[in-house]
C-alpha cells in the first residue's frame, strides 16, 4: 500500500497520544514507527511526531537533560576549573560564551595557518573496532593503540595474565603498561572477569560510547582507590564534559545497566544474582583491585540508570572520531566550516595521540572549531545529522548564508523539498 495520505494535526495527535499511553517507555523514534505501522497509508515525519509529543509533554525529560523543545536543545556542561590548558599549549584558552552556547576554545594570540596548536594524549581510549580487534589479538598496544606486530624486546604483556585466566593485553613498553593501570585492571579478564561479557556486548553491538563509558568508569573507580587529589582531577574532567540526555536512544537498556559489570555486581545492591561459588571467586578477584569501598556518591554517579544514560551521552558527544576522549579537544565546538583539523601523526609511537593543526589564520580571540558532521554534505543533511545528536539547527556562518539563499529560492522548490522529506519519512528512508 502506498503512503498517500497526509493526516491532519488532530489525527496524528490522537494516534500518537494513544500509542504513547500504551507504550510509555518508548521514545519518539519508536512511537513514530508504531504510528506508521498502525496507519500504513499515512505520510508522517518523525519530526512531526516529536513536535506533538513535546507539546503534549509526553517526551520524558529527566533531571540533567534539557527539557526545552527541539529548537533550543543544547548540551549542558560545567567548566572544569582545574584544567590547566598551559599543559598543552599557551596559544589557546577556554572561553565561556553564554548559557546556550556554553564553553569553547579561542586563540590567545594570532595564529598562522598550518601551525601545530597542541598535541594531546587521550583521557581514555575506546578505539575504532578495527584497532580494538588488534589490541585483543595482542597486535596493537592496549594502552596507546600503536601497532606492535613486529617483535621487540620492549613489548610487554599484562602481568595479571595466567594460563587459567589469560589476558591478551600487550604494550609497547613498560611506560604504556604503567599508564594502562589507570583503566585496565577493571577491564582485565584476569582481574575482573565480569567485564568480559560487557566488552563483548559493546563489540558485538559496535557501540563505541558504551565501550568508552566502560573505560571511563574504570578510570574513575580506580582513581577513587588513589588519593583524593588524583580522584578529584579525574572526576572534574568527566563532570566538565558536555552532556546530552540519551533517554530516547537507550530505551532498550531500560532494565539492564551493563556498566555495573565493571565495578562487579558486589557494588550494586540492586543486583539479584545468586551468590554461587563462581560469583564469589570473581568477587574475591575484584576485591584485590578495589580495596577501598566506593563512596555512595560515586556509585550513584556511575551505576544509577539515569547516570548511566548521561554517561553514554557524554561519551557520544565528546569522543574524537577514532574513539579517544581528550581533555582539551572535548572543548571544541562545531562549525560546518571547521578551522582546525585533528590528525593522528604519531602512528608508530602513540597512535592515539592527536595533533591539532590550524587550517586557517587566526586573530586573537577567534574561536577554534571542528566539525561534528561531514562538511561536504548539504545544509539539510548536516542539520539532520546534528539533530540526531540532539542539537538545534546549526547557526554557523555558512549555515546562515546557505539558509538565506535557500529561503530566497523559489518557494515551489521548498514545498517540493518538504514533500520529499515527508515521503522519505513515510518510507522510513530518512
Ligand atoms: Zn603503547
Ligand atoms: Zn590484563
Ligand atoms: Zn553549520
Amino acid at each position: 500500500m502506498s503512503r498517500n495520505i497526509i493526516p491532519t494535526e488532530d489525527e496524528v495527535r490522537k494516534a500518537a497520544i494513544e500509542l504513547k499511553k500504551s507504550n510509555p517507555a518508548s521514545g519518539v523514534a519508536k512511537i513514530h514507527s508504531l504510528l506508521l505501522h498502525a496507519n500504513p497509508s499515512w505520510t508522517v515525519s518523525e519530526k512531526r511526531v516529536r513536535k506533538i509529543l513535546h507539546s503534549e509533554g509526553l517526551v520524558r525529560s529527566d533531571a540533567g537533560t534539557p527539557s526545552s523543545t527541539t529548537d533550543s536543545i543544547h548540551p549542558s556542561f560545567r567548566l572544569n576549573k582545574s584544567l590547566d590548558v598551559n599543559k598543552w599549549t599557551n596559544r589557546v584558552e577556554v572561553k565561556y560564551f553564554d548559557a546556550i552556547k556554553g564553553k569553547g576554545l579561542v586563540a590567545k594570540e594570532d595564529i598562522a595557518k598550518g601551525d601545530v596548536l597542541w598535541k594531546e594524549d587521550p583521557f581514555i581510549l575506546a578505539p575504532e573496532w578495527e584497532i580494538y580487534d588488534l589490541q585483543r589479538s595482542s597486535e596493537a598496544c592496549s594502552f596507546c593503540s600503536s601497532i606492535i606486530r613486529d617483535h621487540s624486546p620492549l613489548h610487554i604483556s599484562c602481568e595479571a595474565s595466567t594460563t587459567a585466566t589469560p589476558c591478551t593485553a600487550r604494550y609497547c613498553n613498560r611506560l604504556c603498561r604503567l599508564q594502562a593501570e589507570k583503566t585496565h585492571p577493571l577491564l582485565c579478564p584476569a582481574r575482573n572477569p565480569a567485564s568480559v561479557p560487557l566488552l563483548a556486548f559493546a563489540r558485538d553491538a559496535q557501540w563505541m560510547a558504551l565501550h568508552a563509558l566502560a573505560q571511563c568508569t574504570s578510570r574513575l573507580l580506580l582513581a577513587s582507590q588513589q588519593d583524593t587529589a588524583t580522584f578529584d582531577l579525574d572526576l572534574q574532567v568527566v563532570q566538565g564534559l558536555a552532556v546530552l540526555g540519551m533517554e530516547e536512544r537507550a530505551q532498550c537498556l531500560r532494565d539492564w545497566s551493563p556498566i555495573v559489570k565493571i565495578g562487579g555486581e558486589p557494588l550494586n545492591c540492586t543486583c539479584k544474582h545468586s551468590k554461587n561459588l563462581g560469583h564469589l571467586a570473581e568477587q574475591k578477584k575484584l576485591a584485590r583491585v578495589l580495596k577501598k569501598p566506593i563512596s555512595e556518591e560515586l556509585q550513584k554517579f556511575t551505576f544509577e540508570y539515569q547516570a548511566f544514560l548521561r554517561g553514554l551521552g557524554r561519551m557520544s558527544l565528546n569522543l574524537e572520531a577514532h574513539g579517544g576522549l581528550y581533555r582539551l579537544h572535548s572543548h571544541l565546538n562545531h562549525s560546518c566550516t571547521p578551522n582546525v583539523s585533528i590528525r593522528h601523526l604519531d602512528q608508530r609511537t602513540a597512535l592515539s595521540r592527536i595533533t591539532v593543526i590550524a587550517k586557517d589564520d587566526f586573530k586573537i580571540g577567534q574561536e577554534l572549531l571542528i566539525t561534528y558532521t561531514n562538511p561536504q554534505s548539504s545544509l539539510r543533511d548536516r542539520r539532520r545529522r546534528l539533530s540526531e545528536w540532539g542539537f538545534g539547527p546549526c547557526r554557523c556562518e555558512r549555515c546562515v548564508t546557505e539558509e538565506k539563499i535557500w529561503k530566497e529560492s523559489d518557494s515551489n522548490t521548498q514545498e517540493a523539498d518538504d514533500l520529499a522529506d515527508q515521503l522519505k519519512a513515510g518510507l522510513g528512508v530518512l
